[in-house]
């Protein structure tokens, strides 16, 4: 079969598309035929060299993927050969202390596709059949391909850990990227105000479009001091947060008194100076999120089915020219997700 693999830690050079093996099913796991895959910023990562993330070489990028199956279990009772699925992208031990209490994604042994394992860059995948959930009535795989990783990781921020409500002002820094795109989407669904920024009038047009209150344009607008002007001086509940370095300091400084900062990324440097007297004086809560838990993706797309809420699409490349698609992302020119069409 043809798949997307990193042979070499040469950025995105050392991607290239190869014949890779079958994968081989065995009982309570699916073959799933991938007709769409979705990039991600991890992707990136791995074509320099993992950031931190072990994994071996030649590896299948991709950990968002949706597909029909091709081959399961006679037996299951929730599957059959050419359902539409959509996968979530976490195979976890099933027996660690934090799989035993519920939260699987906190899994000590957890292998992510594209990550510890071969991803969805691929004509087939091997899953568990517990990974495998119903495309809902409607959707398009594109759609599906790109709700597991931003979007997850944009629920559990937004919903579980930031506990946005109605009455909530949220920061969404650099509207574009498929999680804050996300958050905004899910922060609109659970009424909240909802203030995001780029650098880019075009991308935040478009971010009005999904329901966004007010725009900051960072290239010419000073975002603290428009952040406190938009919330007469209050500052903010929620600030979203995945740039890092750069909006570190902005983030503390937007908190209303008691607010959370929930943060799943650092595209810009993981040290920023922690300013603690600040977090402890203003009583601020911080929360990293990677991901989320089954449960969280099922909850998900309940909700989204009910609002009317699709991913976000920006683009799609065929599998042969990932690197075209990861030159895309590299260069942040994207809004939404860029998928692979695979067939
Ligand atoms: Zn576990």
């Amino acid at each position: 079969m043809r798949a997307a693999r990193l042979l070499s830690h040469d950025g995105i050079a050392g991607v290239k598309l190869v014949e890779a093996p079958m994968p081989e099913r065995r009982p309570g796991e699916v073959l799933v035929r991938l007709h769409r895959a979705c990039l991600n910023h991890v992707d990136l990562y791995l074509c320099k060299g993992g950031s931190g993330i072990t994994h071996a070489l030649p590896q299948t990028l991709g950990v968002d993927g949706a597909g029909e199956v091709a081959e399961c279990d006679a037996g299951d009772a929730n599957l059959k050969v050419g359902d539409k699925v959509v996968l979530y992208p976490a195979i976890t031990c099933g027996r660690c202390e934090f799989c035993l209490r519920g939260d699987v994604i906190l899994c000590t042994r957890v292998r992510i596709l594209g990550e510890q394992r071969d991803g969805t860059m691929a004509e087939y995948i091997v899953m568990p059949a517990a990974n495998c959930f119903a495309v809902p009535e409607g959707w398009t795989l594109d759609e599906a391909a790109g709700l597991p990783t931003a979007y997850l990781t944009a629920w559990r921020m937004v919903v579980t850990r930031g506990a946005v409500g109605p009455s909530d002002r949220v920061l969404i820094h650099g509207i574009g990227g498929g999680v804050s795109i996300a958050a905004l989407q899910i922060a609109k669904m659970l009424g909240a105000t909802v203030i995001v920024t780029s650098a880019h009038d075009e991308k935040l047009d478009k971010a009005k479009g999904l329901g966004a209150d007010h725009a900051i344009n960072y290239a010419r607008e000073e975002v603290l001091a428009r952040v406190m002007e938009m919330t007469g001086k209050r500052g903010v509940d929620v600030v979203v947060e995945n740039v890092g370095e750069k909006t570190w300091g902005v983030s503390l400084r937007a908190l209303v008194r008691g607010g959370r900062i929930v943060v799943c990324g650092a595209t810009t440097g993981g040290t920023p100076a922690a300013d603690l007297q600040r977090v402890f004086i203003r009583q601020l809560q911080i929360f990293g999120v990677t991901l989320a838990n089954p449960g969280e993706l099922r909850d998900m797309i309940r909700a989204f089915t009910a609002n009317g809420i699709r991913p976000v699409i920006d683009s799609s490349y065929p599998l042969d020219q990932v690197p075209q698609a990861l030159e895309r992302l590299a260069a942040a020119r994207q809004f939404g997700k860029v998928v692979v069409e695979i067939n």
